[in-house]
């Protein structure tokens, strides 16, 4: 079977022109992306999202019955909202510069058209290790759409062996990342008078003994996990935002705060949150009950995104390296869904076209060469593959 053979330009027109904002469906690009496969004869899965109106799409080309390589990539963009483009963000434009315009050339779009231009040539070999698309939605609102899919690995889905995500990395290869993690937490006194102060209970006084103990983990951070891939070398922590009290003449019955673990591999996070319960349960709750049984601090996490790291040693670095023509391996500071990967059992490693400082920005561009470069790559892919 020979379907439509396009170059990962013309891809890529098509793929910006789905309007894939995390907030949308990205159902319109999965349905174009099953079709384009289907007429090269490759079957694909989808894994619909809780709410059925997004939905990650999985391929294998070659064997399916031995864990393979996957290129893994995120069909959603962030918001154009706000931004001041010189063009339809949406309508690839070809600048004088060789640079492709339009929202999610760079972030990520352009890894996934390369991805897809590459499928007939991996069709017409003959495949020891299985290739593997492994395409989400909702990474750019914490990696949300990828865990349905990982889920299915060994189930439904084969678990790849080793997994490419080709977030933009310029073609170098990123062997670990921070995970940022982040919680909310509300602190629930009882309302008084101000003048009446020792029959209410202070959230806000609350608030700043808990805020006192993270500033207290905040310190010890620079010697639990140290990590020299990372600029600082260790895990931080931030109390992000905060808001509390109704007025300034009633004692304040409620306080919101957020804060902000950006962890590295090896440090327990969870760790974290068990020491700050703890702590609101032994040093605040018995005494704010005594006054107000009702009062409540709720912690809760709200994003997850595990830190990544792969041991030097591994396959996959050893084979990216080599595919990508460079001999050292590099640390970032932004995020991906490498580590979800790797915690799922798959050794991940993070390689792709387009630079970093380029995505989510006004006028979001990919060098042209960089398709080049990725298509090379992905060609060296299929030789290693069929050997
Ligand atoms: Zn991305």
């Amino acid at each position: 079977m020979s379907g439509p053979v396009y170059t990962p330009e013309e891809l890529l027109v098509r793929l910006v022109a789905f309007d894939t904002t995390s907030y949308k469906s990205n159902l319109e690009l999965i349905a174009f992306v099953e079709d384009y496969l289907l007429q090269h004869g490759v079957l694909s899965a989808r894994v619909a999202s809780p709410e059925g109106d997004k939905a990650c799409l999985f391929a294998t080309i070659g064997p399916q019955d031995v864990g393979g390589i996957a290129l893994s990539g995120h069909t959603d963009v962030v918001p154009v909202d706000g931004q001041i483009w010189d063009s339809d963000p949406f309508t690839l434009r070809i600048g004088d510069d060789d640079r492709l315009y339009g929202r999610g050339t760079c972030d990520m779009k352009g890894f996934l058209a390369c991805a897809l231009a590459s499928v007939p040539d991996y069709k017409r070999r003959r495949l020891k290790t299985p290739i593997h698309l492994a395409f989400s939605y909702d990474e750019e609102v914490g990696c949300l759409g990828v865990r349905p899919m990982i889920a299915e690995f060994g189930r439904t889905l084969p678990k790849p062996r080793l997994t490419i995500v080709g977030e933009p990395t310029s073609m170098q290869v990123v062997d670990a990342h921070k995970g940022p993690v982040r919680w909310l937490v509300e602190v629930t006194g009882r309302a008084m008078h101000s003048s009446m102060a020792h029959l209410g209970v202070n959230a806000i006084t609350y608030a700043m003994r808990l805020i006192g103990e993270l500033e207290r983990i905040e310190a010890e951070l620079p010697v639990s996990a140290r990590n020299d891939r990372f600029e600082p070398p260790y895990a931080t922590l931030q109390v992000t935002r905060i808001d509390g009290g109704t007025a300034t003449n009633i004692v304040p019955v409620t306080c919101r705060f957020g804060f902000d673990v950006r962890s590295v591999p090896g440090l327990d996070v969870s760790a974290i949150e068990r020491r700050l319960i703890t702590f609101a349960e032994e040093n605040c709750l018995p005494e704010m009950r005594r006054i107000a049984p009702e009062a409540t601090i709720s912690i809760v996490r709200a994003n997850n995104v595990p830190p990544f790291g792969v041991s030097a040693e591994s396959e996959i670095v050893a084979l990216t390296l080599k595919l990508a023509g460079q001999n050292k391996t590099h640390g970032v500071s932004y995020a991906t869904e490498a580590g979800l990967f790797q915690d799922a059992g798959s050794q991940a490693i993070v390689c792709g076209p387009g630079d970093i400082a380029q995505a989510h920005a006004a006028n979001e561009w990919l060098a042209r060469d960089q398709l080049t470069k990725c298509m090379g790559f992905l060609k060296r892919l299929g030789d290693w593959a069929e050997s």
